[in-house]
């Protein structure tokens, strides 16, 4: 059985964050997205808010659970009996950054696998910090992030 995990700060959750979900959704049954909680990472949204846009976001994906961890990847997916990372790659930029972080988990924890999904080409341009900030100068955001939870995103900035 394959129980994977998309781990990562979804602050908020993109349209490029969707199209894994729903790509990981078609191939495995069991698939958590688990919001970092980092003390040293100041985030826009609360841990709550991050996992509910997420909820409403997936709410037509009834397999998809949503969760949090802080501290180690390895060790929450060693509580969660999980064996399968699923991380995002957009470009050549993610790339580097990816690999590091795949490379230590892998030595940190022998049994766990990390895959890479692409998002489809339209999402490789999009971040949850490009959201912000377009959000913030009154950029549209529509279709950048899922349609429930645009107005919240705006709300944010919303002086
Ligand atoms: P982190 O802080 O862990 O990088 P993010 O929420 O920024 O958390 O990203 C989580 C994962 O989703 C990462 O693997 C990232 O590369 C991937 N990702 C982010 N945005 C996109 C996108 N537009 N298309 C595909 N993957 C993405």
């Amino acid at each position: 059985m394959i129980k994977c995990v998309y781990p990562g700060s979804f602050d908020p959750i993109t349209s490029g964050h969707l199209d894994i979900i729903c790509r990981a959704a078609a191939m495995f049954d069991d698939v958590t997205v688990a919001v970092l909680v980092n003390k040293n990472k100041k985030p826009a949204f609360t841990a709550e808010q991050r996992m509910d846009f997420i909820r409403r976001g997936t709410a037509n994906m009834p397999g998809v659970k949503v969760d949090s961890f802080s501290g180690l990847l390895v060790d929450y997916m060693r509580e969660k009996r999980a064996n399968l990372v699923i991380r995002g790659l957009r470009a050549i930029s993610d790339f580097e950054y990816e690999f590091q972080m795949a490379a230590m988990n892998a030595k940190l924890a022998k049994n766990i696998e990390t895959i890479f999904l692409m998002t489809d080409i339209s999402h490789s341009f999009l971040s949850s910090s490009m959201v912000k900030e377009l959000a913030y100068h009154g950029g549209d955001i529509t279709g950048l992030v899922p349609d429930a939870i645009k107005e919240d995103v705006i709300q944010l900035y919303d002086r």
